[in-house]
């Protein structure tokens, strides 16, 4: 059935989980004096640790701020290489770019979309020499040090972390998480954003739960944990007095406001993971049949933060095709990720061009995000997959043409 109702429905591609008592609890905040520094900022770093199960958290402005400071309070810098994925979004790269460290990619797994340790391992024992004296190992383009791993937990779903373990004591890199997909997922060894030396997660609308804007730092390491407080806080070393500055910082500081409201959130993250979870059920129900719907490796659990379909790989050609007619029946959608290597600005930079990263590029050209959050009615849920699968049926039953050129 088309009617008038449907050709004016819209289907938004992401929304927040907002309760009449987050709304009191941000208004109360109002009603003090403490906006920001105060104790809801104590309150909220301490609930998150506990629910982790880290020893530290700090709250920062951002997930982007958050990743920045783990990078700057490892030491790392312009002699620097860290190897990362290219299917991402764009902050878990750009926060080495802010120190001069050099992005070192290597293409991911085609079945979770993460970084792919064979391949970092591969690179590691066979193109990179060890630097004598400290045995890290050097890039071979650049000659820089190798200093740390960053694996991003792409979409919710754990990477390797066991292997990535492995590899960083072996080769003495460091660890850091971007966690920001994944609040609630976990491994066998234990929760997303705990498993390295430090982790990261955000809080911006579209992610597991919000602050509006806001992110959180995790790490078991007293030092690391005294640093990034300092950096977020212009500086400030806690010991000393308000204006006593001993290295240079940055206003990183997340308001007891958002703090309120992350406090809020966190009472009832298990419910709006279940959710979530439910959810992607019901999709992968409808759509399980047609499209190819994402897959949880056994001993994982991951957390839905977005739910993305692929094309099958012979349609990759029809994506951006599908894309535009899901959002002419105002359906939100969208390409999640476009790879970071072809960004504009990644490209002029470093030269990186098509065919560099083979399973990244192919993944990105056929994935589709849907309609996703804690919210979604199963009303939406059913309209999208309907739209969807008979979108692709009378495209596909009319033959192989894949130019999408029908009329
Ligand atoms: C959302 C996100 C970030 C950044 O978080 P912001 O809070 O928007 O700065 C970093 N990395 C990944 C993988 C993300 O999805």
């Amino acid at each position: 059935m088309t009617g008038i109702a449907d050709m004016t429905r819209t289907v938004p591609l992401s929304g927040p989980d907002i309760t009449e008592a987050d709304i009191l609890a941000v208004v109360n905040v109002l009603r003090t004096s403490k906006l920001s520094l105060g104790p809801k900022l104590e309150e909220f770093e301490e609930k998150f640790a506990a629910y982790t199960g880290a020893r530290y958290a700090v709250a920062v402005s951002s997930g982007t701020a958050g990743l920045h400071l783990a990078v700057k309070s490892l030491g790392l810098g312009e002699n620097d290489a860290v190897i990362t994925t290219p299917f991402s979004f764009i902050a878990s790269s750009n926060c080495l770019l802010y120190e001069n460290v050099l992005p070192v990619f290597i293409d991911i797994e085609a079945q979770t979309f993460n970084i792919d340790t064979a391949k970092v391992e591969e690179f590691l024992r066979r193109q990179c020499r060890r630097e004598p004296g400290t045995g890290l190992p050097l890039d071979p383009a650049t000659g820089r040090r190798i200093r740390a791993i960053l694996p991003v937990h792409v979409f919710g779903h754990p990477c390797d972390m066991t292997a990535i373990g492995k590899l960083a004591e072996e080769f003495g890199l460091s660890i850091i998480e971007d966690a920001c997909e994944a609040l609630g997922a976990s491994t066998p060894g234990g929760k997303a954003g705990t498993l390295g030396d430090i982790g990261v997660f955000a809080f911006y609308p579209n992610k597991q739960m919000t602050t509006g804007e806001g992110g959180m730092i995790l790490t078991g390491d007293a030092e690391l944990a005294a640093l990034c407080r300092s950096f977020r806080n212009q500086g400030r070393d806690t010991r000393n007095g308000w204006l006593d500055h001993c290295r240079l910082g940055y206003n990183y500081r997340l308001s007891d406001i958002n703090c309120a409201l992350g406090i809020s959130q966190l009472e009832r993250i298990n419910h709006i993971l279940w959710k979530r979870e439910k959810v992607a059920e019901y999709y992968t129900a409808a759509l399980g049949d047609i499209v190819e719907t994402p897959v949880t490796m056994p001993g994982s659990r991951r957390s839905w933060f977005v739910y993305i379909v692929a094309l099958p790989a012979e349609r990759e050609g029809e994506r951006d095709a599908i894309l535009a007619e899901l959002t002419r029946r105002g359906i939100g959608c969208n390409n999640y990720f476009p790879p970071i290597h072809l960004q504009s600005f990644y490209r002029t930079r470093f030269g990186y061009h098509e065919g560099m990263f083979p399973v990244t590029e192919a993944v990105a050209g056929r994935t589709i995000a849907l309609p996703f959050h804690s919210n979604s009615s199963l009303d939406d849920i059913s309209y999208v997959s309907r739209t969807l699968k008979e979108l692709l049926q009378d495209r596909w039953n009319a033959g192989p043409d894949s130019t999408g050129n029908r009329t």
